[in-house]
């Protein structure tokens, strides 16, 4: 395996690098303190490219590879996980469309989403977490269209959304069997996005309830063929964790990189803290651990496209450690600043409430860890 960047990769990890620090670091503190999504920077990010790495050229994408993608995510965590998720969360909504969709509607869809408009990707409801079988949200044929009822929750971008990536149940009586996507305009009447979740953090996100009542969908913007949609979310996960776990990783960074600069500088008996081996071991442990993630990250995203069996696992691995590393290393990086990381002049505290999402979404990390067991007893890793 080659572990050198190539010039075009080196070029992107910059670009982005600097962008996040002109743009994103300046106002991250500020919406996290809103609790609001700063919804024009993550159009304008999105416009120019950052959610659309690896959608192919013709649809209007930079046709680039899921090595690049992680790349410039990590940046993009560095920066603000809320504002990440926000433009990660078009990535992810674009992919059952890249997977299942024909092409009219890479053509509709895919290109707008590269132009700045927003997605959400609408899995979860109120009772199906991380039991996706017990989706009850409805798509019931009626002639030439779909009739959709039901409530998707923690939907992020849904309340600035232009399109929903919809999984729905189309035979309520075979159920999950039948779970199918399908793209659904926010111009169609019976969308209510309006109630947005307080959380402890990535404020900066936009998380929604969203409503379908009675919308109706053109039966061409169904995703693939009927009941495929079970299929279509996991092949969309196995793409999508590994850009999770790079946004981890840039948020671990984050913290690790104000941990070394405050150790450096803080003075307590009569030396820098960074001379104590305590705080010394802190910080080994954080760049160790960082290093391994990003390593994780490198491995499953190297594998997606190339049709590999064990590619789930693998998914799963980066996402299950670089969640539980980010959690670690951002309540280690707060202790090492002590009460400054405590208070809300510095960033650390917000990096430990950012860190607890990358347990929980895209999968839990307990979800996480029964697909690479599933794989284990398969035998296909
Ligand atoms: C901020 C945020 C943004 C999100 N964005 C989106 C989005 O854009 N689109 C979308 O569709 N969803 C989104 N989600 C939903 C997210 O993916 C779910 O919250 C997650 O999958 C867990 O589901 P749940 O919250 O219902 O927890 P539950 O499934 O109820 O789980 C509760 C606990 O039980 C554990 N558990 C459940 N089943 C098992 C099991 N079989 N074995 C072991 N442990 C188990 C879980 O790990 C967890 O600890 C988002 C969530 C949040 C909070």
């Amino acid at each position: 395996m080659d572990f050198e960047l190539t010039t075009e990769q080196l070029a992107m990890q910059k670009m982005s690098r600097d962008y996040v620090e002109k743009e994103v670091v300046p106002v991250a503190a500020e919406y996290d303190e809103k609790e609001e999504m700063p919804v024009e920077l993550v159009r304008k990010m999105v416009a120019e490219g950052f959610s659309s790495i690896s959608i192919p050229e013709e649809y209007g994408g930079a046709g680039m590879d899921e090595i690049t993608v992680c790349l410039v995510t990590e940046e993009l965590g560095r920066g603000c996980a809320g504002i990440a998720t926000g433009v990660g969360a078009n990535s992810l909504a674009g992919l059952p469309i890249l997977l299942a969709g024909n092409e009219d509607q890479k053509k509709k869809y895919l290109t707008p989403l590269c132009e700045g408009k927003l997605a959400s990707f609408c899995l979860t409801e109120p009772d199906a977490g991380s039991d996706v079988s017990a989706i009850s949200t409805t798509a019931i044929k009626d002639g030439s269209e779909y009739v959709i009822n039901g409530t998707k929750c923690f939907i992020t971008n849904g309340t600035y959304a232009d399109y929903y990536v919809v999984f729905a149940v189309i035979d309520p009586k075979r159920g999950a069997r039948t779970l199918t996507p399908f793209v659904v305009e926010k111009e169609m009447a019976g969308i209510d996005a309006s109630r947005k979740e307080k959380k402890m953090g990535i404020r900066s996100s936009n998380t929604a309830v969203v409503t379908f009542d009675e919308v109706r969908v053109p039966a061409e913007n169904l995703l693939g063929k009927e009941g495929g949609g079970f299929r279509v979310a996991m092949e969309t996960f196995d793409i999508s964790r590994p850009m999770i776990a790079s946004l981890a990783v840039g948020l671990a960074r984050a913290a690790y990189e104000a941990a070394v600069v405050y150790a450096r500088e803080r003075v307590q008996f009569g030396k820098p803290i960074i001379q104590q081996q305590a705080i010394q071991f802190m910080l080994a442990d954080m760049a160790m651990e960082i290093e391994a993630a990003r390593s994780l990250v490198f491995r499953a995203a190297g594998m997606i496209g190339k049709g590999e069996k064990s590619l789930s696992a693998f998914s799963a691995m980066a996402k299950a450690y670089a969640g539980d590393m980010a959690m670690r290393v951002t309540v280690d990086a707060l202790q090492v600043l002590g009460g400054y990381g405590f208070c809300r002049e510095y960033p650390l505290e917000k990096y430990m409430r950012d860190a607890k999402i990358m347990q929980i979404y895209e999968g839990t990390n307990q979800i996480q860890r029964l697909v690479i067991a599933n794989s284990i007893v398969s035998g296909r890793i």
